[in-house]
């Protein structure tokens, strides 16, 4: 079985926004389900540390740092119309980060086969001088830059199925090749980002590839966007490490999201990853928490992911899930083309 790497500490449940949906309630219940009989001494645990300020400033500016830093301590500061902090929310977005980056150095370094590192603060939406949708400081886009410097990897995927698009992830790394974003995400929806037009701009040109859906997109969408849009283009990169910025809001129990995949349909998503991952990097695959705000789905779907990263001939049935994706391929089919008629001009695999 493989082995994987999980990383959670109670500092992550001292960030509290107070009455808001991205409360620590979320890592609780996970946390809680680690120890269940199934899940319990599965995973190897990767200690987490603080980020530096040197790593923070790779991504972000040092004025907005700063900023971020003065709220230490003081009772409620008001960053952003639906983000926050408390006197505890720097320390756990400094260590959510470097959280992410321990999850990473484990994957690259140690014998540790993928890694999850269930965090928060959240990260996709902030971008390099303010805070956005939750986030303090963009944990995926650190880790990036991270794999960049300490491991001299030039060329990482970025997955990101949150039902959000990672706008602070896109902007980061909007202009180089370095760093592939691929995102599916509700559209139009907040951030209001992520037009299938996005494709990057000089050197960056064709390194970005969104997928804005509908709602209504469930597992077999999700899973043919992934199998006809992600991989060709994935395979064809062959990227050094993969990146994944998981949220759960796209679960159909989800109160923000109009999406309707359900627990096992993330395990399929991620056995798509991992069958990416062992064909282009040795298996190297990272995640990272990004949003979901169902209890009770959330617990549901991390579980789901991690016995799929644990199991190795997958923990779901893939055949059924082949069958039930070709037979609704047309349910989604037009969205697929138009993003391979754009995506075209850059990848040969269309
Ligand atoms: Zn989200």
């Amino acid at each position: 079985m493989a082995k994987i790497g999980i990383v959670r500490d109670e500092r992550y449940l001292l960030h509290d926004m107070g009455y808001h949906p991205e409360s620590p309630d979320r890592l609780r219940v996970i946390y809680e389900s680690l120890g269940e009989n199934e899940m319990k001494g599965l995973f190897v645990e990767v200690p987490p540390r603080a980020a530096t300020k040197e790593e923070i400033e790779t991504v972000h500016d040092t004025s907005y740092i700063h900023r971020v830093a003065e709220t230490a301590g003081k009772p409620h500061v008001r960053l952003d119309p639906d983000t926050s902090t408390c006197p505890e929310s720097y320390e756990a977005a400094i260590w959510a980060v470097g959280g992410l980056l321990e999850a990473i150095d484990a994957v690259v370094g140690a014998d540790i086969d993928g890694s999850f590192a269930l965090v928060r603060p959240p990260g996709h939406h902030a971008e390099k001088a303010r805070a956005m949708g939750f986030c303090l400081f963009n944990n995926i886009a650190i880790g990036a830059r991270h794999a960049q410097k300490r491991h001299g990897f030039d060329r990482i995927l970025i997955v990101d199925w949150d039902l959000h698009h990672g706008n602070g992830t896109q902007n980061a790394f909007y202009d180089e090749k370095e760093v592939l974003y691929f995102s599916a995400h509700q559209y139009p929806f907040y951030p209001g980002t992520g037009t299938a037009n996005e494709i990057g701009q000089g050197a960056g040109e064709g390194y970005t590839v969104n997928a804005p859906l509908n709602t209504g997109c469930g597992d077999s969408e999700y899973a043919n966007i992934f199998s006809r849009v992600l991989k060709p283009i994935a395979l064809t990169y062959q990227p050094q490490l993969i990146l994944v910025s998981a949220g759960f809001d796209i679960h159909y129990k989800d109160p923000l999201g109009g999406m309707k995949v359900t627990a096992n349909g993330f395990a399929r998503l991620m056995n798509i990853l991992k069958d990416i991952a062992q064909s282009t990097c040795s298996g190297r695959i990272v995640l990272t928490l990004e949003g979901g705000y169902d209890l009770t789905a959330l617990r549901e779907s991390v579980r789901s992911v991690l016995l799929e990263m644990k199991a190795d001939d997958g923990w779901v049935d893939l055949q059924k899930y082949l069958d039930q994706e070709n037979s609704d391929y047309k349910t989604i089919e037009r969205v697929i083309e138009k993003i391979q008629e754009i995506q075209g001009r850059y990848w040969s695999c269309f």
